[in-house]
Order: structure tokens, then C-alpha cells, then sequence
């Protein structure tokens, strides 16, 4: 690791959208922009979410969401 600008934003887990492709992550989190490989993803939208917090506050209605399978957990390692 010696590019300091990637080291400061591993630590701050928000990586701005140039550094993606060096940390190879194929999702970026819709609501705080984290990099992302597995996390909550929203079918019928294709919105992703790196946390439960973050998918809450997007969609109140998760609980009933993840419930009808509309919303599941997953991650895309495949595509890295
Ligand atoms: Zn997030």
C-alpha cells in the first residue's frame, strides 16, 4: 500500500468514485457511497446498500421488503 489517498479512505470507508477500480469493488453503497462486494440489494430497483442502516434509511419498509424477497443480501465477488 503506498498510495496515501487509497489508505485514508479505506480508513473512512467512503471512497470517492476514482478510487473504486483500485480497490476493486464491483457495488458502491447508494446511501453512503461505500465500495462494496456483498450487501443488500433491492430487486426491483437494483439499488445496493453496504448495511442494514444504510438500507433503512433508504427503504422504511425493509423488514417487509427482505419478508416478500424483494430485498436479500447477496454480494458480487464474481464480478471483481
Ligand atoms: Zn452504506
Amino acid at each position: 500500500m503506498d498510495h496515501p489517498d487509497i489508505e485514508r479512505t479505506m480508513l473512512t470507508g467512503y471512497p470517492k468514485p476514482e478510487y473504486l477500480d483500485y480497490e476493486r469493488h464491483a457495488r458502491q453503497c447508494d446511501v453512503c457511497k461505500a465500495g462494496m462486494n456483498e450487501g443488500y440489494l433491492l430487486e426491483t430497483s437494483g439499488d445496493c446498500y453496504c448495511s442494514s442502516d444504510c438500507t433503512a434509511k433508504d427503504l422504511p419498509e425493509m423488514d417487509e421488503l427482505l419478508q416478500d424477497g424483494t430485498l436479500f443480501w447477496t454480494d458480487w465477488y464474481y464480478e471483481i
